[in-house]
């Protein structure tokens, strides 16, 4: 039996990556609904799900994090089966569980994460709002520890209130926690705190990792990673989504397609189902990856857009050899542009009419 490290010990040593962006993954899988983004998909397709985290395992993800997020009871309520969310959370909990315990002979197990989101009732000036977050909150974290989360992830986070609320909740389980913001295109927290005050304030309040994960791609999220890294002295965490966010449009909710598109959504936007074409190459991920490694950014990841061709891209960049990295490019024997000496001169001469 490999001996299992604690996230701390693993982000002391290597680093941790975290694959994360389910929603969008299980939907262009076909097994979930955009724009509503419920993950039932682990209680309609579980073996759909364990074959996406087993997908992100085999590209080198060391932490497989259930797949809760939005399955909180408001976003029940509003699909009308509050009744579902404690099976929904126990069985995406139980798939984690079991994919983070069953990895290749003589490799050290995945962490499980336990995941809870912003609410989207979160109101600054109604206490009773805040109440009802904390229990959303409470129970979505018992049932981690119930069904044996090694750790904690709070992510999205665009009220920096509600992130210390969901931190205050996380800690008193007694395990890691992971908390990663997302301010919005206004580049502030809506409550107005900045990014860095708040990742600072959560670092004061326990946090084991802060930093951002969503809504923003690599080059709207760098800077933000840059001053959080230099001004705490906890871990720092960056998962961007794989779109070219940039400084006009600073998150994926109002990416524009600069007249490129013939055929627009009819919802308007290219958020969240035309985003596509916008999608950043792997070798922009790398470098995202590794400016963040570089100043000793050690929790890393990829959101919303995710795959694993990307997760492998964090891994080669932290050294890590998962099973997928026996599949990287090889572009030496391909047919036309490889430099291998039995491909025929006249047909690499071709290569730029091709
Ligand atoms: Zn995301």
């Amino acid at each position: 039996m490999t001996t299992k490290r604690s996230l701390v010990e693993r982000l002391n040593q290597e680093g941790a990556i975290c694959a994360e962006g389910f929603l969008f993954e299980m939907e262009r899988r076909g097994y979930l609904t955009a724009g509503e983004f419920v993950p039932e998909v682990a209680l309609e397709y579980p073996e759909a799900l364990k074959n996406l985290h087993k997908d992100f395992q085999h590209a080198g993800s060391d932490i497989v994090e259930a797949f809760t997020y939005n399955g909180h009871r408001e976003k029940m309520r509003v699909i009308g089966k509050e009744d579902l969310l404690e099976p929904l959370n126990r069985a995406a909990l139980k798939i984690a569980k079991e994919v983070a315990n069953d990895v290749p002979e003589g490799s050290e197990p995945n962490l499980m994460a336990g995941n809870i989101s912003n609410t989207n009732i979160w109101n600054p000036s109604d206490q009773n709002s805040q109440k009802e977050v904390r229990g959303m909150f409470e129970e979505m974290i018992g049932w981690a520890v119930d069904e044996g989360a090694d750790m904690l992830v709070g992510e999205t986070f665009y009220f920096a209130e509600e992130a210390y609320c969901a931190l205050e909740a996380m800690k008193s389980s007694g395990l890691p926690c992971v908390l990663t913001i997302a301010p919005m295109g206004e580049n502030i927290m809506r409550d107005g705190v900045t990014p860095l005050d708040t990742c600072k304030e959560l670092e004061q309040l326990g946090a084991d990792v802060v930093g951002l994960n969503c809504f923003r791609g690599p080059e709207t999220m760098l800077p933000y990673i840059k001053d959080i890294r230099a001004n705490v002295k906890c871990h720092v965490g960056a998962l961007p989504i794989p779109y070219r966010t940039n400084e006009k449009q600073p998150t994926f909710f109002n990416l524009d397609d600069y007249d490129n598109c013939k055929c627009a959504a009819p919802h308007g936007r290219t958020f969240p189902t035309a985003l596509d074409p916008l999608f950043t190459n792997r070798y922009e991920i790398r470098k995202f990856m590794q400016d963040c490694y570089d100043i000793d950014v050690k929790y890393l990841g990829v959101c919303c857009g995710a795959n694993p061709m990307l997760i492998r891209e964090v891994a080669d960049v932290m050294g890590k050899t998962p099973p997928a990295m026996r599949f990287r490019e090889n572009m030496s024997n391909h047919f036309m542009y490889g430099t291998n000496k039995r491909i025929p001169e006249h047909i690499k001469d071709y290569g730029d009419k091709a």
